[in-house]
């Protein structure tokens, strides 16, 4: 180990920062963060480290500013000091002075100028996470901590909060240690967590009360909770840090069609996976049957994550299962995911409004009813509208006759997309007049986008992906996955 990592207490220490430039502008923003009294000398202040002077003025005046040259004297009765000149004579000498007068510094970015160095860190106050590479490789210690940002939810440090809150209440309750940390265990990844993270402070800590109180060697007696999660059109890099983090904790999952092979790949590997089919006029297990089940397998105690195309409530049926989750008094969350809209209009280069061409967008479902699309066509037939429609493929026809009947011209672009943001993704471009006998040629299948409307003449211009259009031809989205999956459900029903 060539740096013994240590965090230090700076709260009302005093610290000297040579220089006052935008570098030391960020030490002192840290320094400020971290409590420290700080000294700043330096012949000219930077306009970054005046605002926060200012600030500091008007509030807990922390910050002394001698606006000369350094000085040895400067050194006496710190604790620390960073030196962020831009001269190299003088950033050697306060590494000279202090070092003679056994006080750590450090010069910025000069490793032979530091008996301290300071880390990448990821702040989630209280909780910090400090990554160093000795100096030797700065950027990979920065790319780590994105990784880590990116990992650990923004309000993770709320957890050890709560946990300092309760420490002393679950101590008088838990007599054994081995019993406190598995209580711990279950707070800090279960339901309790999630609720801070969704800033439900009050909900957690109930939450977190009524599992000490029931608590017990096996947390399984406890109700489960059911997460309600979008998982976007199907390519896995757009899902939230949330949806993975809750598909890594989950005990089982219950997915349907539309959820891409990628995305359960990244399912925790002993979470029971429940295929719940979901296929135009082929319903696998009726609504009421999902419902059910949600609410059977919460009330085992289970993780439950219900996993979604897109976002579960836009034509995802995700408002039903809530209201009957709610019915059965099974807790619930909801975890918005990227609706098939979104995802089709950036991947095939179509914006859904644009300033010259829609000042409105809306979203129906070209689902058959007896045969007919029930629609407003008078209102979605309005120019400048784009309109994009889910599950519209079988009534492309009715759907192009009545927006003609009512008015919207019939040379409007039309696009429609199957299997958007997934590898086999597939683009037909046409006009209302003829998009329906286009699709029919290029045999599109489900899942597939229709939107409809001046934007998509912008395909031309912005579409970026190189199979862009009907003539590739790929093998469909694999269907015959969904059987095996199917025969696990009939197992586990
Ligand atoms: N909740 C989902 C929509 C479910 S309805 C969402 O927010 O996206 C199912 C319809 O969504 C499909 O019939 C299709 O129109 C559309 N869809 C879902 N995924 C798609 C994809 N990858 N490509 C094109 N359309 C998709």
């Amino acid at each position: 180990m060539d740096y013994f990592p240590i965090f230090t207490q700076l709260k009302n220490r005093r610290v000297l920062l040579v220089g006052a430039g935008e570098v030391a502008a960020r030490k002192l923003d840290l320094l400020y963060q971290a409590g420290a009294s700080v000294t700043i000398v330096a012949p000219h202040i930077g306009t970054a480290v005046q605002q926060q002077l200012q600030l500091d003025a008007n509030g807990e005046q922390r910050i002394r500013v001698h606006q000369r040259p350094y000085h040895e004297h400067d050194i006496t009765a710190v604790h620390l000091v960073i030196a962020a000149t831009n001269n190299q004579a003088v950033n050697q000498a306060v590494f000279r002075d202090a070092e003679r007068n056994h006080i750590f510094v450090n010069v910025v970015d000069q490793q032979p100028l530091c008996s301290f160095i300071t880390p990448a860190i990821v702040d989630r106050a209280p909780l910090t996470i400090a990554i160093s590479s000795a100096g030797q490789a700065p950027v990979l210690a920065r790319l780590i901590r994105a990784k880590l940002e990116s990992w650990i939810p923004t309000r993770y440090g709320k957890l050890a909060q709560l946990a300092q809150k309760f420490r002393d209440q679950v101590k008088q309750t838990l007599s054994t240690g081995a019993q406190r940390k598995r209580f711990w265990e279950t707070i800090f990844e279960g339901p309790v967590a999630n609720k801070v993270f969704a800033n439900r402070t009050a909900a957690a800590e109930q939450a977190l009360l009524s599992t000490l109180q029931n608590f017990t060697a096996d947390e399984r007696t406890q109700t489960g909770e059911v997460y309600l999660v979008g998982a976007g059109p199907g390519d896995p890099d757009l899902l939230t840090f949330k949806a993975l983090r809750l598909m890594q904790q989950a005990d089982v999952v219950v997915y349907d069609r539309l959820v891409s092979k990628p995305i359960l790949n990244l399912v925790r590997r002993d979470a029971q996976r429940i295929f719940v089919g979901k296929q135009r006029a082929n319903h696998c297990l009726s609504q009421t049957g999902i419902n059910e089940l949600l609410i059977k397998l919460a009330k085992q105690g289970l993780r439950v994550v219900r996993l979604k195309g897109g976002d579960p409530y836009i034509f995802g049926r995700g408002g039903e299962e809530a209201q009957q989750l709610v019915a059965a008094g099974v807790a619930f969350e909801v975890v918005p995911g990227i609706t098939s809209a979104a995802g089709t209009s950036s991947y095939c280069g179509i914006p859904l409004t644009h300033r010259d061409f829609a000042q409105s967008v809306t979203f129906a479902t070209g689902h058959l009813k007896n045969d007919s699309v029930e629609l407003d066509w008078t209102a979605l037939a309005q120019t400048n509208n784009t309109l994009v429609v889910y599950m519209g493929l079988a009534s492309l026809n009715i759907i192009s006759e009545q927006l003609i009947a009512h008015g919207r011209n019939k040379q409007i672009p039309v696009a429609v997309v199957q299997n958007a943001t997934r590898p086999d993704q597939k683009v037909v471009i046409g006009t209302l007049e003829t998009i329906a006998d286009k699709v029919q040629q290029a045999k599109l299948s489900s899942p597939a986008m229709i939107i409809i409307g001046e934007v998509v003449a912008l395909y031309d211009e912005l579409n970026l992906t190189e199979q862009n259009s009907q003539t590739i031809d790929v093998p469909q989205y694999p269907v015959s996955q969904a059987y095996d999956e199917e025969a696990l459900f009939q197992k586990t029903a």
